[in-house]
């Protein structure tokens, strides 16, 4: 989906134009990578524009620096008074908010520490992510390993992950399925290339732990919290790829594509074949419920961005 431009970029405490909101090809970030980020979706509640999660969100970008010892310069409420300046600045709700923290330009070479720490907030409009048409997608376990344990840290939200995850999008495409599945190091299930995955097996909804090379979603948390409120059984367990091909249920979750039933997996169905199961069906209903407002926030999981106008204004 092409970029839609909006107005402002927060850089570093300011809004800037957006044409303004360039780099150095000698930043450090160019050539090896030494990014963190986020992806956060900004809602339209009935009562107005409202950001969710954002402190899980805003805390997961500094625990990512925090592994690549990257300060931050801006303390955890100044970055989200920038996402909800930004936000509320370009009018353009719903959307996407994109926080990234980079290593910019100063020293040549592979030692990042003496290249300024640089804070950028964007945001866009940008709807589905995974394409399907209602009766989920079909994917395939990829042939691209996630991240080993102890080689790029998984629980960190880096760029240079994403090196491994364009690998195995770009062979899931080629191969004519809309995403890959990857598997860890030990062969065990870990996550799609953009999203964490959940099966259902014998009614138990089940999920990789952190330590199968997994990103620790907010989506996946969130989807935990609400099956606990369905009283539906959850667990955080290993699970073997053949436990993929014999899955009553599957789904994706991630900020971008929310909650993604999967149909088949390397052309086997899933289940029976027939349609979302019910599972899915009832977490489906109910996260949405929640993320469009029919719902109450009983979770306190949104922020509301204050704004002048209750119309979207400037894309
Ligand atoms: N795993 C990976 C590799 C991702 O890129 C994402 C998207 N951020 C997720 C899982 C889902 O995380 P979240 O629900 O926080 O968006």
């Amino acid at each position: 989906m092409p970029i839609q431009k909006t107005d402002k970029i927060w850089h570093n405490g300011k809004l800037i134009n957006w044409d303004d909101a360039t780099l150095h090809v000698m930043s450090h970030v160019v050539h090896y990578g030494s990014s963190v980020f986020e992806g956060i979706r900004c809602y339209e509640l009935p009562s107005g524009p409202a950001i969710f999660r954002a402190t899980e969100h805003i805390q997961r970008l500094v625990d990512s620096a925090k592994v690549y010892r990257m300060e931050i310069p801006f303390t955890r409420d100044e970055i989200t008074k920038g996402m909800l300046d930004t936000v509320g600045h370009n009018g353009a709700w719903p959307c996407y908010i994109r926080p990234v923290v980079f290593r910019g330009y100063g020293d040549a070479g592979v030692n990042p520490l003496n290249c300024p720490v640089e804070v950028y907030v964007c945001n866009y409009p940008w709807g589905k992510y995974l394409s399907g048409d209602g009766e989920g997608v079909d994917v395939c376990v990829s042939s691209w390993t996630r991240l080993a344990p102890n080689t790029l840290p998984a629980m960190a939200k880096a760029g240079a992950n994403y090196m491994n995850s364009q690998l195995i999008k770009m062979e899931a495409i080629a191969n004519g399925y809309v995403e890959g599945i990857a598997l860890d190091s030990n062969g065990l299930v870990s996550e799609g290339s953009g999203e964490n995955l959940f099966i259902v097996h014998r009614d138990k909804l089940i999920t990789a732990p952190l330590g199968n090379s997994v990103l620790p979603g907010i989506t996946r948390d969130s989807v935990l919290q609400i099956a606990r409120d369905l009283n539906i059984v959850i667990a955080e367990q290993p699970i073997p790829r053949e436990m993929l091909y014999i899955a009553d249920e599957a789904f994706f979750t991630g900020t971008a594509a929310e909650v993604t039933p999967i149909r088949s997996v390397d052309k086997i169905k899933v289940g029976k074949g027939a349609g979302i199961g019910p599972i899915t069906k009832a977490i489906q209903k109910e996260f949405y419920a929640i993320v469009r407002g029919e719902k109450s926030d009983r979770h306190s999981w949104f922020t509301p961005v204050p704004v002048r106008s209750k119309q979207p204004v400037g894309v």
